[in-house]
C-alpha cells in the first residue's frame, strides 16, 4: 500500500474521460487510492487524479469525523437524481485552495460494482450525493470549473498556481 502522487489542474489528464472497467484485479490500486485520499487529506478520489485513467473512484465522507465508511465505486452509473438541486462550494484535491459553487440535485440513485466486483444500488442524499457527482465528473473528464463560465473561471483561478 502507497500513497500515489496526485496530478494537478492544469494536467491534460483531468480534461479526459475514462474508460470502463473490464474483469481486471484492481485491488492493489485501490487500496493505494485509499491511502492517497486519506493522506491528502480528502472525502473522495478519482482514478485520473492519481494518473489512472479508469472508471474508478474511492469515497468516505465520515472519516474525519471519526467514523470510516470506505466505498470504492466501479463503472458507477446515476440511474435517478431528484428535480431538487442545490449549490455548494467543492474543493478539489487536484485544485488545491480554490473552491467553486456548483449546481447538482440533491438526491441520487447509483449503480456500480464495489471492490469485490459485485453490483451494488443505493440512493444517496447530503454530501455523499454531492461527493459522488464531483468524482463522477472527474470520470468524464470534468472539474468543478467546467461548471463556470469562462468569465467566473478566470477569476476564480486568479492567483492559482499549481503545486
Ligand atoms: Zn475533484
Amino acid at each position: 500500500m502507497s500513497v500515489l502522487p496526485l496530478v494537478f489542474y492544469p494536467d491534460a489528464r483531468l480534461a479526459q474521460p475514462c474508460t470502463a472497467i473490464g474483469d481486471e484485479d484492481l485491488s492493489d490500486l485501490i487500496a493505494d487510492m485509499f491511502d492517497t485520499m486519506y493522506a491528502a487529506p480528502g472525502r473522495g478520489l478519482a482514478g485520473p487524479q492519481v494518473g489512472v485513467m479508469k472508471r474508478v473512484f474511492v469515497m468516505d465522507c465520515t472519516w474525519k469525523e471519526g467514523t470510516k465508511t470506505p466505498l470504492a465505486f466501479l463503472n458507477p452509473e446515476i440511474i435517478a437524481a431528484s428535480t431538487n438541486e442545490d449549490t455548494q462550494d467543492e474543493g478539489c484535491l487536484s485544485i488545491p485552495g480554490v473552491m467553486v459553487p456548483v449546481v447538482r440535485p440533491t438526491e441520487i440513485t447509483v449503480r456500480w460494482k464495489d471492490a469485490h466486483g459485485t453490483v451494488q444500488e443505493q440512493s444517496f442524499d447530503g454530501f455523499e450525493a454531492r461527493c459522488i457527482q464531483h468524482e463522477m465528473d472527474h470520470l468524464d473528464g470534468r472539474v468543478t470549473l467546467d461548471h463556470l463560465s469562462e468569465v467566473a473561471r478566470a477569476d476564480i483561478l486568479k492567483g492559482y498556481v499549481a503545486p
